[in-house]
């Protein structure tokens, strides 16, 4: 299995087009969680996404755990809660965020969704704590087309990595203005929730329907083939969650799977584009 990767923003590095998620792991038995982040790394999963808020600082805790001894295959992403992103707030969240990833840097630090404070505090905040090389770039999330051009308009042309936004088969909302700018700014989308957070298409639902019939074909899951649908356009990465080492698996599988023309319109047309 081959895991394609694809150019993070403007000039950013190769990163593969299935990451793996963290929201709420720290619900899941922890032992299992570390497993299945592990096992997702040597599958090529090593776009990972965390955040201050996820378990107040719990799951940045436990991908510590995961990152052992691996953190340099990593592409690791945190963000500051918007409540957070004054100039010094960003700084000593980040750091904090550091301290208990038990790493001295993040690959992409982001402002988890516009808030009280001007964005362009925050991004002052981004630049100093670039300079130092505490992060490698930065990003934005849950920005709308005008509030992700107003953002570029501040930073300057390609400094925004990402903007990470909600993506799923029954919300593509995206795919009518945002992905398409987000391109031409050369942002790079990542779509979160991939499979809505667990409110999957039903088997007997049209859209269920379509999946299973193309999944069947591929000798892959439903869960495949939707991340690999939601793939489609250039510029798009996703970072589902999963618990278990079988979920990982059967995820990864979508990192090689190419889905032909005729298996991309199915699928379009049993899903309404919002
Ligand atoms: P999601 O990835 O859409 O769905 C996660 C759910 O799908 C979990 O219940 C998981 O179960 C299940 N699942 C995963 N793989 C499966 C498979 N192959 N077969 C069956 N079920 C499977 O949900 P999400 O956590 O909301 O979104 C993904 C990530 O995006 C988050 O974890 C977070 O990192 C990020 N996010 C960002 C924002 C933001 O505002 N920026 C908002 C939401 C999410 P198990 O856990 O049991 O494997």
């Amino acid at each position: 299995m081959r895991m394609e990767s694809r150019r993070f923003g403007q000039g950013g590095p190769d990163v593969p087009v299935i990451g793996q998620g963290t929201w709420k792991m720290e619900r899941d038995a922890p032992a299992e969680a570390v497993a299945a982040l592990r096992r997702g790394l040597e599958l090529g999963l090593t776009h990972v996404d965390t955040a201050e808020m996820y378990g107040m600082g719990e799951v940045e805790e436990l991908l510590a755990k995961a990152l052992e001894g691996r953190r340099d295959q990593v592409f690791l992403v945190s963000k500051v809660l918007p409540q957070n992103a004054s100039f010094a707030g960003t700084v000593k969240s980040c750091e904090s965020s550091l301290r208990r990833l038990g790493t001295d840097r993040l690959d992409c630090y982001l402002l988890h969704w516009p808030g009280p404070h001007p964005f362009g505090e925050t991004l002052r905040a981004f630049q100093q704590l670039q300079q130092e090389g505490k992060i490698r770039s930065y990003g934005v999330s849950n920005f709308s087309v005008e509030e992700m051009e107003d953002a570029v308009g501040l930073a300057g042309p390609g400094k925004i990595a990402c903007n990470q936004v909600l993506y799923h088969l029954q919300d593509r909302e995206i795919e009518q203005a945002l992905v398409a700018r987000c391109q031409a700014l050369g942002v790079a989308v990542v779509g979160y929730s991939p499979f809505a957070g667990g409110d999957f298409p039903s088997p007997g639902s049209a859209g269920g329907k379509a999946l299973k019939a193309v999944a069947k074909e591929r000798g892959v899951t439903p869960y495949a083939v939707a991340l690999r649908f939601l793939l489609r356009d250039e510029g798009t990465f996703v970072i589902p969650k999963a618990s278990s080492v079988k979920h990982v698996e059967e995820n990864a599988a979508a990192g090689d799977l190419r889905l032909s023309a005729e298996e991309l319109e199915k699928i379009d047309a049993a899903f309404s584009r919002g």
